[in-house]
C-alpha cells in the first residue's frame, strides 16, 4: 500500500497516519519528523533548513525530494508506505511520480483531509499545550504567529497538489472535521 496524506497544518495527518501504520504494517514517511531530526542533529541539510522551517515557509524542493529518494530506498519501505506532508509542491508531486515510475510502482490512493481552516490555530494552541503538559518538546512552528505562514505557504503552493491528483482518479476526500475515530473510520472505508 503507497499512500499520500494531503491536508492544510493541524488537519490531522500524523494522527491518522499512525493509525494507518497500525493496520498495514508500513511506514509512516513524514518529511516534517525527517527535516526536524536533520536539524536536531546538525546535519548539512538541518542547517539549510532550521531557520526556513522555524519561520513557517516551505524547505526547497531540491532538498525535500532528495530526503525521500533516499527515505524510500530503505527496506522498510519496500511494502509500501505512507507519505505525510509530502508532496507540498506540484514539483514535488511530479518529481515523486518520476521516482515510483523508475521503479516501477504505484500509488494506492491520495487521501485528502477536508478541513475549516478557522478552526486550525485552536488545534494548533492544543497540540503545543498538549505536548507541554506532557513533558515533550513544543515545536517551535506551533506558534500562532508561524502557523498562520504555514497555513499561506499551504494555500499558495500545497492547496494545488490534491486537484493534481483529482485527475489521476486517485484523490480521495475525508471530512477532517469529524471526531478523530470517525475520520479513522471514513478513511479506512475509502480505502476498501
Ligand atoms: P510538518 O511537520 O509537515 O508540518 O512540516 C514542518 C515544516 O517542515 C514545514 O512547515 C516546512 O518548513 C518543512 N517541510 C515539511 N515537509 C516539507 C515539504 N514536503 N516541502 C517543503 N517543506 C517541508
Amino acid at each position: 500500500m503507497r499512500l499520500i496524506l494531503l491536508g492544510p497544518p493541524g488537519a490531522g495527518k500524523g494522527t491518522q497516519a499512525a493509525r494507518l501504520v497500525a493496520k498495514y504494517g508500513i511506514p509512516q514517511l513524514s518529511t516534517g519528523d525527517m527535516l526536524r531530526a536533520a536539524v536536531a542533529a546538525g546535519t548539512p541539510v538541518g542547517l539549510q533548513a532550521k531557520a526556513v522551517m522555524e519561520s513557517g515557509g516551505l524547505v526547497s524542493d531540491e532538498i525535500v525530494i532528495g530526503i525521500v529518494a533516499d527515505r524510500i530506498e530503505e527496506a522498510d519501505a519496500k511494502k509500501g508506505f505512507i507519505l505525510d506532508g509530502f508532496p507540498r509542491t506540484v514539483a514535488q508531486a511530479v518529481a515523486l511520480d518520476t521516482m515510483l515510475g523508475e521503479k516501477g510502482v504505484k500509488l494506492n490512493a491520495v487521501l485528502e483531509f477536508i478541513v475549516d481552516q478557522n478552526a486550525l490555530v485552536g488545534r494548533i494552541v492544543k497540540r503545543a499545550e498538549e505536548a507541554k503538559a506532557a513533558g515533550q518538546p513544543v515545536r517551535k512552528d506551533d506558534d500562532p504567529e508561524v502557523f498562520k505562514t504555514r497555513l499561506a505557504a499551504y494555500n499558495r503552493d500545497t492547496a494545488i497538489v490534491a486537484p493534481y491528483y483529482e485527475k489521476t482518479g486517485l484523490l480521495k476526500k475525508i471530512d477532517g472535521m469529524q471526531p478523530i475515530d470517525t475520520v479513522t473510520e471514513a478513511m479506512m472505508k475509502a480505502l476498501g
